[in-house]
């Protein structure tokens, strides 16, 4: 995190991702860890160049390909109850978008497996994940509703589309103690924010707040 292109200049700098950390910090993010991550990741480089001085608002945007880059209060929040019961050594993403955070889990986390079902996407998040460095991330092209089945079970699985039903791999391939965390619903209908932490004798589920996703699609494409 040398380069300057990593650095970032004017709406990019460091003064601007100081000041998000504020806001995240203002609007209930309390692991010290994770804003942490969040005030030293390049947002900037996960987007496209014509929409890097919006990088750092707290606000989801376009990536092309109908998809979008989370919100960083989003991606705050989720990683926060991912790790709330302390830090597994690995996670599987699913929808890995920009790769935005699969950039900020790799900081966290040992071990970081991401799926992404929209080829060009993906492309592009590996990129930017070179430009940071990163060598703890592993993705691959696939319709991520089936799970990463050969490196199962995980202790916990981050899901970034929203399903109307919890996909059952993904349940299945959840270890003993393991949590998953996904957003569930229409996207017109409202959709929830849910913790499932699978026990010795099912699942437990917690509903966290409302929030606003793409969907979950089928299939892979390039
Ligand atoms: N975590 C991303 C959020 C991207 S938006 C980020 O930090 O930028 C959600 C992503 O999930 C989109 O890129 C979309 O293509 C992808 N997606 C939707 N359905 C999927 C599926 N079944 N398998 C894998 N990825 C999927």
């Amino acid at each position: 995190m040398i380069d300057n292109e990593i650095q970032g200049i004017g709406m990019t700098s460091q003064r601007t991702r100081d000041r998000l950390v504020d806001r995240l910090r203002d609007k209930g993010i309390k692991n010290q860890r994770v804003l942490e991550v969040i005030r030293t990741t390049p947002r900037h480089i996960f987007v496209d160049e014509a929409m890097a001085s919006r990088a750092y608002e707290d606000t989801a945007l376009p990536i092309g390909h109908g998809q979008t880059i989370s919100q960083p209060y989003i991606v705050a929040r989720m990683t926060e109850i991912l790790l709330e019961a302390g830090v597994p050594d690995v996670v599987l993403e699913v929808g890995t978008g920009s790769g935005y955070q699969s950039a900020v889990l790799s900081r966290l986390v040992p071990k970081i497996y991401t799926v992404e079902r929209i080829s060009a996407l993906l492309q592009k998040a590996r990129d930017a994940h070179r430009k940071m460095g990163l060598l703890n991330v592993f993705s691959k092209h696939s319709d991520g509703s089936w799970g990463w089945a050969p490196n199962a079970p995980y202790p916990a699985i981050l899901v970034t589309a929203a399903p109307e039903i919890v996909p059952p791999s993904l349940l299945d391939q959840l270890a003993i103690g393991g949590r998953l965390v996904i957003p569930v619903g229409a996207s017109k209908g409202g959709q929830q924010l849910k913790l499932y932490v699978r026990t010795e004798e099912g699942f437990e589920e917690t509903i966290h707040e409302s929030v606003h996703f793409v969907p979950l699609l089928d299939g892979a494409v390039r």
